[in-house]
């Protein structure tokens, strides 16, 4: 199997996943995922995101908190307005 977007070859990996379930953000450690090893876009499985939000919404162990900043970047683009390649990350 290649990657959609740049034909590269994907493996599969433990990733840690950012998780949104109903409006809250979870940061999910070794999910299943394959990895193209060009451009870094990641493929989860449609079932190993159902076995997550069931997870999610019964009663699970949280290893740990963590605070977010959340950014605005519109007034960065106003200022530098020449935008670079397209990275995935
Ligand atoms: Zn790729």
């Amino acid at each position: 199997m290649f990657c959609e977007f740049c034909n590269g070859q994907k493996i599969t990996k433990k990733t840690k996943k950012q998780h949104w379930f109903k409006g809250q953000l979870y940061i999910i450690e070794n999910v299943d995922a394959l990895i193209c090893n060009e451009c870094g876009e990641r493929y989860y499985h449609a079932t190993v995101l159902d076995k997550i939000d069931k997870m999610i919404n019964n009663k699970h162990d949280v290893k740990a908190y963590m605070n977010v900043e959340v950014i605005d970047f519109f007034p960065f683009i106003n200022k530098n307005s020449q935008i670079g390649a397209y990275v995935n990350v």
